[in-house]
């Protein structure tokens, strides 16, 4: 089973929100209701390092790649113990 990146992933949350294959990989925060929210960038993807980001996050990672938030995939799935 691959792996894939979960995003917004806390205590409240430990499962966190699975990453959309089509969508661009860069982590983002909105503001939300009392504080701000992870999730997964909405543009899709197609530029930057193996295609996984949006043109915005591209470019961002070109100019700044410490800037930009990537969770890494997630090997060790509970579903999969
Ligand atoms: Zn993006």
């Amino acid at each position: 089973m691959a792996a894939v990146r979960r995003y917004n992933k806390w205590a409240g949350n430990p499962n966190g929100t699975p990453e959309d294959p089509e969508k661009c990989v860069a982590e983002v925060s909105d503001e939300g209701y009392g504080g701000f929210l992870l999730r997964q960038c909405s543009n899709k993807r197609g530029k930057g390092p193996d295609g996984l980001l949006c043109g915005i996050h591209a470019r961002q990672h070109a100019r700044r790649p410490n800037s930009l938030w990537i969770p890494e995939n997630d090997s060790t799935d509970k579903e999969n113990q």
